[in-house]
């Protein structure tokens, strides 16, 4: 159902549709091989920005390549996957964790929600209570943390309610040195989803492309649009990452 597609030194997994993704997580997560591995499973949902960061920070691309599921997120990653002939739609993380948000409801699976202040974090936990009936919220907490002590505490109470799945949500590449630094504190049948700005969104203090951008793949420009100071920081990695994809091959 899955198949594994190279991008430079990174995988991709490909799927016909977001519930493909879902329910390959979700198998894997309650395996008996997941019950005897040592390590808790990580879903990436990489973009140019990922990738390039991960070129500089050798950690970074140690965990972007021993994901367990890498969703193709950003418009870049589907361009050049494209370009290099595997045929790829794509996967916007943010729509990936609300069908899991919904299965885990489903499966009363127990969740834990880590990131964005801590009014946007709890307007988050109400608005995804209220849209998915029975979703078990197990631990939630702003990812602003006073000093290395204090995150490693969140960490620890995280860990001790047990969620089976964890919402990370501190941006990149910020959330993804807080899986790869506290995993080894959960018990191995546990996923980690780094989500970026979801919070944001499902608290409803920042509003989501129009349709029509986001099934033309021009998410990324809405972002660019409508919060100017990203182009600062998202500009140079992919025009990085362009001209990599033009002038090699994957
Ligand atoms: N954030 C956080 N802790 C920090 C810095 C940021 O929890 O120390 C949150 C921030 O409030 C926002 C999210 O991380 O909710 C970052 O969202 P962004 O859209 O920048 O993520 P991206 O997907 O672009 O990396």
């Amino acid at each position: 159902m899955l198949a594994r597609s190279r991008l430079f030194d990174f995988q991709v997994d490909i799927a016909d549709r977001l519930s493909d993704y879902v329910q390959a997580l979700l198998e894997r997560l309650t395996s008996d091989a997941q019950k005897a591995s040592k390590h808790p499973l990580t879903v990436v949902t990489i973009n140019p920005e990922m990738i390039m960061a991960a070129e500089r920070q050798p950690w970074l691309k140690t965990f972007l390549c021993e994901a367990s599921l890498v969703l193709p997120d950003g418009a870049g990653v589907v361009w050049a996957l494209r370009r290099a002939g595997v045929w790829v739609n794509r996967m916007p993380g943010i729509e990936f964790s609300a069908l899991l948000l919904a299965e885990a409801a489903r499966q009363q699976l127990s969740v834990a929600l880590i990131g964005a202040s801590a009014e946007v974090n709890q307007k988050a936990v109400q608005a995804l209570t209220a849209r998915y009936s029975g979703l078990r919220v197990v631990y939630a907490h702003s990812g602003f943390f006073t000093d290395a002590t204090d995150e490693e505490a969140v960490a620890n109470a995280c860990a001790n309610h047990h969620p089976q799945l964890v919402f990370v949500a501190l941006g990149v590449p910020r959330q993804e040195a807080w899986m790869h630094r506290y995993a080894r504190l959960f018990n191995p049948q546990t996923a980690f989803i780094g989500v970026g700005g979801s919070f944001d969104v499902w608290a409803g203090v920042v509003r989501r492309a129009p349709q029509l951008m986001c099934a033309l793949n021009l998410e990324w420009l809405w972002r660019l649009l409508s919060q100017p100071f990203r182009i600062r920081r998202a500009g140079p990695p992919l025009a990085a990452f362009v001209w990599r994809v033009l002038t090699k091959s994957s």
